[in-house]
């Protein structure tokens, strides 16, 4: 489907493992591309990748460039970033997505500033829609969303005029499709056109850090805000996340205030979750933190007060000091 201004995704791999926040934007490059009547495309680069790849056709995925070398291993800026504006003008896709991951927030901008074309960071939803400038509409145009000034307001953005437009999306934020085995991906390989002089910088050795805490795959997070945040009714919150075999979340100035490491804060500058059940324990329930929790199935709110915002997205509230109701949590839940 030349021509046909399709929706690509850039793919970041780690140590040979295609990232999970690429499948997440296969999922929405989807939705968009079926408004458009057009195809999902992806651009991969790396090293050996071939058979991993094929799993992208699972995700919807209808055509994946590939760049294979051994120079491409491991991630390095400019060669990748020249590496994506060359697939972007060889095959014109209307729409570019990447992750806004270390390596997409990396490579995006240096790709819009070459091509000259527009980019929003950190969207939080993508519609395709019309935007009227003065007399003229633009048609099928893609809608950039998400939080502006300090997440007081909800932004759309659009960049008709120049071509693609992208978009860089938090991992989590877009929801990953169930994997079809019988989608098969169509693997092209190009040639990588990057000299040896476009490798500025030599990888000499990578080390790696498992996560203390894996908030993304936790079915049940107990979630500590500043109302939970002295020793007590941390330790409190970390049993109850025990005893229900969850994890232990927090809102942003837990974190800021030295309690508890990043890897646990939810919200819109932490982590987005969508777990079976989020009890958020002492938190105001701001838009910034609601943005990481708010798709959660269930969710249970325990604040001293009535009026606290979170009470507005929670299934079930509970007024009341969060010490004397996280201690009658967890000996009802131990007992059962
Ligand atoms: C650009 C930007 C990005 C941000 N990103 C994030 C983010 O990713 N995640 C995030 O969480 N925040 C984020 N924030 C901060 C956000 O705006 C809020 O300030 C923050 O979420 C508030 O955290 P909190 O609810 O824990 O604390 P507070 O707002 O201080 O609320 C504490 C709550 O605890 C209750 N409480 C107090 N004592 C008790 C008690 N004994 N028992 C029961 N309840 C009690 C209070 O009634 C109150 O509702 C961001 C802000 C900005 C500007």
């Amino acid at each position: 489907m030349k021509n046909k201004k399709n929706v690509m995704v850039f793919i970041e791999s780690r140590a040979g493992k295609i990232a999970e926040v690429s499948l997440e934007l296969l999922g929405a490059a989807q939705g968009l591309a079926n408004e458009l009547g057009v195809q999902v495309e992806a651009v991969a680069i790396g090293h050996n990748l071939k058979t991993e790849l094929k799993t992208l056709g699972h995700y919807g995925c209808q055509r994946v460039y590939y760049i294979d070398d051994a120079r491409l291993a491991c991630f390095t800026s400019v060669p990748y970033a020249k590496i994506v504006t060359n697939t972007i003008k060889s095959h014109t896709p209307g729409i570019v997505l990447f992750g806004a991951t270390t390596m997409g927030r990396d490579v995006a901008p240096r790709v819009a500033s070459a091509l000259k074309c527009g980019l929003t960071a950190d969207c939080t939803d993508l519609k395709i829609g019309e935007h009227k400038i003065k007399d003229k509409i633009y048609k099928n145009t893609l809608l950039q969303i998400r939080p502006a000034f300090g997440g007081n307001i909800i932004a759309t953005i659009v960049s008709p005029e120049s071509v693609p437009s992208m978009a860089t999306v938090r991992e989590g934020v877009m929801k990953m499709l169930p994997p079809n085995p019988e989608l098969a991906v169509e693997i092209i390989n190009e040639e990588c056109l990057v000299k040896d002089t476009d490798f500025l910088t030599e990888v000499l050795e990578i080390i790696s850090e498992e996560k203390a805490v894996n908030l993304k795959a936790a079915q049940i997070i107990v979630s500590a805000g500043m109302g939970a945040s002295d020793p007590d009714a941390i330790a409190l919150a970390r049993e109850l996340a025990s005893a229900l075999s969850g994890e232990l979340g927090c809102s942003r100035p837990v974190v800021d205030s030295g309690i508890l490491d990043k890897d646990h804060q939810v919200g819109q500058t932490g982590i987005t979750v969508r777990p079976n059940l989020y009890i958020a324990c002492g938190i105001s329930g701001q838009i910034q933190h609601r943005a990481g929790m708010a798709e959660a199935k269930r969710i249970i709110a325990i604040n001293k007060d009535p009026n606290a915002p979170i009470f507005a997205i929670a299934h079930y509230g509970i007024v009341g000091d969060v010490k004397d109701i996280l201690t009658k949590m967890i000996k009802a839940y131990k007992k059962a």
